[in-house]
């Protein structure tokens, strides 16, 4: 949905926009302003475009275009013929052009960095550490492309053969949130290419041009035309085409549960195959066995990663009985040196939220946990710099009946509960119906089996708050989603399988 601050210019989309960007790029070809279909840069069919704002200062950076559903009905039809193409190559090819795209990725992080903390917010060394695991997945994916093995199954019947392939699912519309604006695209379109499936990418609106600059360097890596798509404008008529469209046979989202349920019930018009990457409510366990300093660091490294706006950021911070005072005086003394401001600046780790109504829900969940009896100690006001910055803060005395545990906050407040034993700390931890990613501390290793078992989300962190990379499976359970991303497993949801029973004339 387009927000109110994105006002909406009409103009003739092949005049170059006017662009304030705010950094100098070593390439100045890597920021477009066109969207990418079937090879070529392309406005809108009438012209339209959306205004992309810089969060830091709400100065434009550049029009978009503003794009619907016949344009992605054209992107459709494209990726469809190229895909053909693309799948009968073999493997192996399709694997050195993942490789060659890799490479660019790495060779052009700066410029892709410079590019993500002007539209997203970022600190640079944030975005910098996005470009490299955003690269990962390509990496990884160029290597497991030659890896799709199928299987040769004993026949129940003489003279027969069961063979089961794997094949290409088809045309894949991937549809992408603001806050990994680069991660979140080659982790859904790495492995499409290389199981030879073809892409159409509906980036958020608020980051558009991440997702071009990848589609430059994926057509120098000599992606084939029509492989990638990027479409951007009308959430709401793009995602119609996607979810109504026989030809797409599959739709991997990133975003919120709202949305998601929102994209399963248009996609079973057409029984297609859905992989759900939603949001979370990820506790974050302290027990008073943990070693507190490096509970502490776990709780700054994943609770304010990018100002907090990540799926996998604890929601809760639980915190046990003998502990909770020391551990709160602690983790305040650290959230209270983090610096504040724009993402270029040097030393700055925490960067504006994304958009002004981003602060106004953080406001929200602060006024409410106050109001019944939770007290600020450190922060819990905007910040002076601006309509889009929030002081990072910690509540102390949290509870089950305020909106953290009930809503995904998305902003950088530590919200600190306390539980008495591991039972009530486990029981605290599943009361929600999101079920992503959990951490804990401890030291006991008979805990560690037993918690991490009984914990239900999709990921956990024993020990650690940083926990994503290429090689595991990414995913949620209950709201939280359907399917898994990355490592071995995330080829698979771009795969049909396909029996095949062979036999021979009767002798
Ligand atoms: P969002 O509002 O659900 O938007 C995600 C994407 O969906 C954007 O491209 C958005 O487009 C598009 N969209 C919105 N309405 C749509 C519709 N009716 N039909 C089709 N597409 C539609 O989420 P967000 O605010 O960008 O991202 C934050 C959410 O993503 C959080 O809940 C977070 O937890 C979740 N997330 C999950 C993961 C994971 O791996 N599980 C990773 C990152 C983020 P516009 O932006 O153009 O409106």
């Amino acid at each position: 949905m387009l927000s109110e601050a994105r006002r909406l210019f009409k103009m003739d989309s092949t005049q170059h926009p006017q662009c304030a960007f705010p950094a100098k790029l070593r390439d100045s070809s890597l920021l477009r302003h066109q969207a990418f279909i079937g090879g070529e840069w392309v406005g809108a069919g009438d012209g339209a475009v959306i205004a992309v704002l810089d969060p830091a200062t709400g100065t434009k950076i550049g029009d978009v275009p503003n794009m619907g559903y016949e344009d992605t009905m054209r992107a459709i039809a494209l990726a469809e013929t190229a895909q053909k193409e693309w799948a009968a190559r073999p493997a192996k090819e399709r694997s050195v052009i993942l490789r060659k795209w890799y490479d660019l990725l790495l060779a052009n992080a700066e410029d892709l960095s410079a590019i993500m903390t002007a539209e997203q917010g970022k600190p640079l060394e944030e975005s910098r550490g996005e470009i490299a695991y955003a690269a990962s997945f390509v990496e990884w994916f160029a290597e497991e492309a030659k890896r799709t093995y199928g299987d040769v199954i004993p026949s129940t019947k003489p003279r027969n053969r069961i063979f089961v392939l794997k094949q290409p699912i088809g045309v894949v519309g991937a549809i992408t949130p603001w806050n990994f604006p680069s991660a979140m695209i080659t982790r859904k379109c790495a492995p499409a290419f290389a199981a030879g499936c073809a892409v159409v990418v509906k980036p958020s609106e608020f980051t558009p041009y991440s997702a071009f600059a990848l589609a430059v360097l994926s057509e120098r890596a000599g992606i084939p035309a029509g492989l990638l798509n990027i479409v951007t404008g009308d959430a709401a008529s793009i995602g119609k085409a996607l979810t109504q469209s026989e030809t797409v046979r599959k739709i991997s989202f990133t975003g919120s549960t709202r949305v998601g349920k929102l994209l399963m019930e248009q996609s079973s018009s057409t029984v297609k195959r859905v992989a759900m990457e939603l949001g979370g409510n990820a506790p974050f366990i302290v027990f008073d066995d943990a070693d507190l300093d490096v509970a502490v660091k776990g709780a700054i490294g994943a609770k304010f990663r990018n100002t907090g706006q990540a799926c996998i950021s604890p929601n809760r911070l639980l915190v046990q009985d003998r502990i909770y005072d020391a551990f709160v005086e602690k983790l305040s003394a650290a959230v209270g040196a983090l610096q504040v401001g724009s993402g270029f600046e040097p030393g700055v780790q925490q960067g504006p939220l994304i958009n002004e109504a981003a602060v106004q829900k953080v406001e929200r969940h602060v006024t409410d946990a106050v109001s019944k009896g939770a007290t600020v100690v450190i922060g819990g006001k905007r910040h002076p710099l601006g309509n889009t910055f929030y002081q990072p803060t910690v509540l102390r005395d949290v509870d089950d009946s305020m909106l953290f545990s009930s809503e995904e906050t998305f902003g950088p407040i530590a919200a600190v509960y306390r539980f008495t034993d591991e039972q009530d700390a486990v029981a605290m931890a599943n009361k929600t119906s999101a079920g992503l990613s959990a951490y804990f501390f401890t030291r006991d290793l008979d805990r560690m089996w037993r918690v991490a078992e009984q914990l239900e989300t999709g990921m956990v962190g024993v020990n650690e708050g940083l926990i994503s990379n290429e090689v595991a499976p990414f995913g949620g359970v209950k709201e939280s989603g359907i399917g898994r991303e990355g490592s071995r497993y995330g080829i698979e949801e771009f795969l049909e399988l396909k029996y095949v029973s062979l036999s021979q004339y009767s002798a």
